[in-house]
């Protein structure tokens, strides 16, 4: 490898260049406009020659891996080809029917065939559900925040059991998940999205971050994912080291950086906002936010993600689902976690003129109007926020790329608060389970529960009038009740 090589493009992927939107080497991959070394991993190893910014530099194979780790998560136990060496691997029924056909019966479950390799498979949870009575009674319990042990107890069954019939449920939520998500996303004629990240368990330090994205307005979570894998094992070098692969891996020696945990987020929202650069730029990788963690403790089991790697994979997941042609608007928290994922995936949307991107934070009341905005450059980057504020309501508004830069428009209309909503209402209601001290370092419980929430909060949960966030997106009439969410 002869120094100065950007790491190599895969599958025509290539992520790693400047990703200052002002800067003339914006989306641009040649490597004589950067400066790059990787002797010293422990300083910047890319360095834009026009604007100075230090993008963190990526495996974009590890970016592919990665993605198809999240797809075929997703489709665990969905009807789809599972022939790995065919095209059609992993493309489920409800997105793909074309790719398949109807292929008679197998008792009461649908049978298809792949129309390229020829594969039949059933559609395993189309038939009748006999223990239906019971797994709504064990949901139902689930729902209202009792523990594992507690639930097994009232049951009477034990936890290799409970275990086994969230998996069942999981995958009967992710198979009813797949047909309404089709049905948006076909029929969409434009998306405004809000993204958010959390730690998935806040009391574990275990490194685990939980990044969903959803409809803006009515809440409708499209997609969710997880920087941990429970069936693999960290391989790879202890420094990231995106010229090699597998790069993706938290190795099992990585060691904390932060000094001082964070302090709690100031009510003001300049302050507020200067604090969270500070913590970015605290990160030895600002992309990172492993970086502000003062205590570390692997997950007993299973290989922990870089986060970039999850966050990279999570929006060329989202931008794949929205078709091309339709507008693609995101709500992003202050974090290069989520923005610099956003923006280098959506690269050819910003030159096609169809996407917006900014950062959101605060609050503007309904109709209220906007009399004065604020224009401030804030933190390292000089980022340029718009910021209304009284003395009820501040927000402020950063748009990052796109064509329609008006700040008096998204200061009205952009908002994160419904994911952020669902991530803190989930942790709310499963605090027990998520906290139970034998689950803190044992994350793989949490993800099929996680997809079982997404369901509900999609399907069944109605808010304040009565409406499903699936009935205010027009994809069904009615709210879904738990017993519908098993059969
Ligand atoms: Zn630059
Ligand atoms: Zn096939």
């Amino acid at each position: 490898m002869a120094s100065g090589d950007l790491p190599k493009e895969a599958n025509g992927l290539q992520l790693n260049f400047c990703k200052t939107l002002a800067c003339d080497n914006f989306g641009m991959s040649e490597a004589q406009r950067y400066v790059v070394q990787h002797a010293n991993p422990k300083r910047p190893a890319m360095v834009c020659r026009e604007c100075g910014a230090f993008p963190p530099l990526l495996n974009n194979q590890e970016v592919l891996n990665e993605l198809q780790r999240l797809r075929s998560y997703h489709c665990t136990g969905l009807p789809a080809c599972r022939n790995e060496a065919c095209e059609h691997f992993g493309l489920s029924i409800h997105t793909h029917k074309h790719l398949y056909h109807a292929f008679g019966y197998s008792g009461d479950r649908q049978r298809y065939r792949c129309k390229s390799c020829q594969l039949t498979f059933v559609d395993k949870w189309s038939g009748a559900n006999n223990k239906l009575t019971f797994q709504e009674n064990l949901l139902a319990l689930l729902f209202t925040g009792y523990s594992v042990r507690e639930i097994c107890r009232k049951l009477d069954i034990n936890p290799k059991t409970f275990y086994d019939h969230i998996e069942h449920i999981a995958s009967r939520c992710r198979r009813k998940l797949a047909m309404f998500d089709a049905r948006w996303v076909t029929h969409a004629d434009q998306f405004e999205l809000a993204s958010h990240y959390v730690a998935l368990q806040p009391k574990s330090n275990n490194g685990v971050f939980w990044l969903a994205t959803g409809d803006a307005k009515s809440g409708y979570i499209l997609c969710q994912n997880v920087n941990y894998s429970a069936n693999e094992e960290p391989t790879g070098e202890s420094d990231h080291n995106p010229f090699t692969t597998p790069a993706r891996f938290v190795p099992y020696d990585y060691s904390t950086e932060a000094s001082q945990p964070q302090a709690p987020l100031a009510t003001d929202l300049r302050e507020r906002i200067d604090q969270q650069y500070q913590a970015i730029l605290a990160r030895g990788n600002v992309e990172d936010p492993m970086g502000n963690l003062t205590y570390f403790h692997y997950p007993s089991k299973g290989a922990l993600i870089r986060p970039p790697y999850t966050s990279y994979a999570h929006f060329l997941h989202v931008l794949s689902l929205c078709p091309d042609d339709k507008r693609v608007t995101v709500y992003l928290p202050q974090d290069p976690l989520l923005r610099s994922a956003a923006l280098s995936v959506s690269l050819p949307r910003i030159k096609a003129k169809t996407v917006d991107l900014m950062y959101v934070d605060g609050k503007w009341g309904t109709n209220l109007p906007l009399n004065k905005i604020d224009i401030v450059h804030m933190g390292w980057w000089r980022d340029r926020w718009a910021i209304a504020e009284n003395n009820d309501y501040a927000k402020g508004i950063c748009y990052l790329a796109g064509d329609r830069n008006d700040p008096k428009l998204w200061l009205q209309t952009a908002s994160i608060e419904s994911t952020a909503f669902y991530q803190s209402r989930f942790q709310l209601l499963f605090q027990s389970f998520i906290n139970e001290p034998r689950r803190k370092l044992r994350p793989a419980g949490l993800l099929p529960v996680l997809d079982i929430f997404r369901a509900w909060h999609n399907l069944c949960y109605q808010n304040k009038s009565g409406v499903t966030a699936a009935q205010s997106l027009g994809l069904t009439s009615n709210p879904m009740a738990l017993r519908e969410l098993l059969s």
